[in-house]
């Protein structure tokens, strides 16, 4: 059984003037370790899985599970949404410490200061510690938001296009700090689940790409090259998976390895 698991599951947001249906008989597996993007154009559903997957909707029918249990609140994932979600009141390494201590019962004060810094020097963020969310760049942010991540010590990431909103610069940085984040876990590799609308950001990323059409999911294609992959590396490889996947996004291919 693969570790995070859904089975014919569908979802429909209540409207004034009817429900709308976001997901449709959605049937898929992710395996434990794995890291996952989900392409896919603008209203096919990605958010709306990401947020079921985090325990924040539940779903209308079907069933979802994570390491056996229903997703929620504390139970191993953690969502990172565009633009980081951080407090504005606290300074980054409050926010850091916050998570912390909400997630680790008897954490003492000094330590959790202590494992903030940590996490912070992890993501290049040590100098900035003390300044508060108004005072950050859009990539500085979205730093501070995966160290909040990390110091949940979530065994699984879910990022909704947590880049979209950077420059270039920020966006290559973030990625290869991602990827290092992913490898490099002590103890077992984190799930990572990757929301994104830009198919090379998944190319370069993800072991496997989950493309959906509206309400539901279109294919998939695996990897057979390591990430990150640059057209360098695997040029062949990657002009073969974007023509695969702009077909699958627009209607056409058929589902299959
Ligand atoms: P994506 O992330 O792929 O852009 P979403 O999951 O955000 O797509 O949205 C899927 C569908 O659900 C869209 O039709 C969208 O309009 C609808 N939807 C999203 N959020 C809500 C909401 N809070 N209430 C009603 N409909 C929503
Ligand atoms: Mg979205």
């Amino acid at each position: 059984m693969p570790y995070i698991e859904l089975k014919s599951l569908s979802f429909s947001y209540p409207g004034a003037t009817g429900s709308v249906s976001a997901l449709e008989d959605v049937s898929l597996g992710i395996e434990r370790g794995e890291f996952v993007s989900v392409v896919g154009k603008s209203g096919c559903g990605k958010s709306t899985l990401l947020r079921l997957l985090a325990g924040l909707e539940a779903p209308s029918s079907g069933v979802i599970s994570i390491g056996g249990e229903s997703p929620g609140p504390g139970r191993g994932s953690m969502i990172v949404f565009q633009g980081g979600g951080l407090f504005p009141w606290q300074t980054v390494r409050g926010n850091v410490v916050f998570a912390l201590r909400q997630t680790h019962r008897g954490l003492g004060r000094a330590e959790a200061e202590e494992r903030a810094g940590a996490l912070l020097e992890q993501v290049e963020l040590a100098d900035a510690a003390e300044l508060y969310p108004y005072q950050l760049s859009g990539g500085m942010a979205q730093r501070a938001a995966i160290a909040r991540a990390l110091a949940v010590d979530a065994m699984t990431l879910l990022l909704d296009e947590p880049f979209s909103a950077l420059d270039v610069g920020a966006r290559a940085q973030l990625q290869r700090l991602i990827l290092r984040v992913w490898e490099n876990a002590p103890g077992e590799r984190k799930t990572v689940v990757f929301v994104t609308h830009d198919i090379g950001e998944a190319m370069l990323l993800s072991g496997r790409i989950i493309c959906m059409r509206p309400r539901s999911v279109a294919g998939e294609l695996r990897f057979k090259s390591p990430a990150p992959r640059s057209p360098e590396s695997c040029g062949a490889e990657l002009e073969a998976a974007r023509e695969r996947l702009l077909a699958l996004m627009n209607g056409g291919g058929h589902d299959g390895e």
